[in-house]
């Protein structure tokens, strides 16, 4: 009797790395910078001779997280591709093991990690959203069934001042968005959300995104003046205190009604442990790259639906591709805010990929069901290349 040979693991043989710079359908103000266009970085690679693709979420600056765009570069050619080439799995986990040693880049390592699960999830015609519901502990509920979309989102950027704050409300509750979020800072805030529940009324969903300018002020003086700010019927505030402050926000989060989501502060699956056993937060914002890819994310989201602690699914920027994995991941059942999930023609003229994500007339965006992450790069991708490599070296 003979022994029938072990299968052959899936081999990675190829990375390539495309550096582009895609202008923005309109400039993006975020509390620190301007940007007319945005350097994506996307990863591409071979497994078995099946292309998976990954976006990194890492903008041009260091200053939403430590990651940017060059410092994500050069740990992906110096530290992490060679590590996953060395490895030559093409299995997810073993990129993972392979990549462990090095410390931090979250982004970078969600990128590669996120293209190796596409191309794998591809040549087995399985979704991501079919993948992400059998890797999550929280899909078991028998009443629960994998949605068909999601409802939309939408950031505002920062606005030059009240009339033009409500005039950009305005503007993207008439296309169709569900739910709006807002930037506020000490200053900022009261005044700012007053004007938009004005114009707009009780009905519309709204929340704040305070980027931890409140850390400065002290637990005191920030929970002084965001309490101001329980009377306007707010989903959440987001992020009100610095990154590493959970303890600072747990004692905030006992003192407003509204309850406090944390964004910047979960960098890992442990900080999300630490923020709930502290009761640092009522919601979690899940950013795949942010947390370090999709087993995290998955696990964040689980971890959160076992604590009674809602999620949703923020964004940074992304083009289709980073898209239709936010999409996928927004499916699962602990998603139960609404996300920053726009369609394509918020950020891009063009999208880079064929299939960009559009607005529904009900408010939703369509969950891609293709194989993978259920949308194509678009063959003259390079129109906006600034720079690609490509390993090994040919
Ligand atoms: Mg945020």
């Amino acid at each position: 009797m003979t022994t029938p040979p072990a299968p052959t693991p899936p081999a990675l043989t190829r990375i390539e790395i495309l550096r582009l710079r895609v202008p923005l359908a309109q400039p993006w103000v975020s509390p620190v910078a301007t940007m007319v266009d945005r350097d994506v970085v996307l990863v591409a690679v071979t497994v078995d001779g099946v292309v998976g693709w990954g976006e990194c979420g890492a903008q041009l600056d260091p200053t939403y997280s430590p990651e940017y765009v060059d410092g994500a570069l050069d740990v992906l050619r110096r530290h992490l591709i060679p590590r996953a080439l060395g490895e030559g799995s093409g299995e997810v986990d073993a990129v993972e093991r392979a990549m462990a040693p090095v410390k931090g880049h979250p982004m970078a390592k969600a990128a590669l990690t996120g293209a190796v699960l596409d191309a794998w999830l591809r040549a087995r015609r399985v979704s991501l959203v079919d993948h992400l519901v059998a890797l999550s502990t929280a899909t078991r509920a028998r009443s629960w069934a994998v949605p068909s979309s999601v409802p939309s989102g939408v950031a505002v950027g920062v606005a030059a001042g009240l009339d033009a704050l409500v005039d950009e409300v305005g503007a993207r509750v008439d296309e169709g968005y569900r739910r709006v979020k807002i930037k506020i800072h000490p200053g900022w805030d009261v005044t700012a959300v007053s004007a938009v529940r004005a114009t707009f009324g009780p009905a519309l969903a709204l929340q704040v995104d305070a980027n931890g300018s409140y850390g400065a002020l002290g637990v005191d003086e920030a929970a002084r003046r965001l309490r101001a700010l329980d009377d306007h019927g707010l989903v959440l505030i987001e992020q009100p205190l610095g990154d590493d402050d959970l303890v600072g926000h747990a004692a905030l989060a006992r003192r407003l009604a509204t309850p406090v989501c944390l964004d910047e502060s979960i960098a890992s699956v442990d900080d999300a442990v630490t923020a709930l056993a502290l009761g640092a937060c009522g919601v979690i914002n899940v950013k795949v790259g942010r947390v370090g890819g999709l087993a995290s994310a998955v696990a964040v989201h689980d971890l959160c639906a076992a604590a009674g602690v809602p999620v949703w699914c923020g964004g940074l920027l992304e083009t289709g591709v980073g898209r239709a994995v936010n999409l996928a991941v927004a499916a699962l059942p602990n998603f139960s805010l609404p996300g920053d999930l726009s369609a394509s023609a918020r950020f891009w003229h063009r999208d880079v990929v064929t299939e960009p994500a559009r607005l529904e007339p009900d408010g939703t965006i369509v969950v891609p069901r293709g194989a993978g992450i259920g949308v194509e790069v678009i063959p003259d991708v390079d129109r906006w290349l600034v720079w690609r490599g490509s390993w090994p070296a040919s």
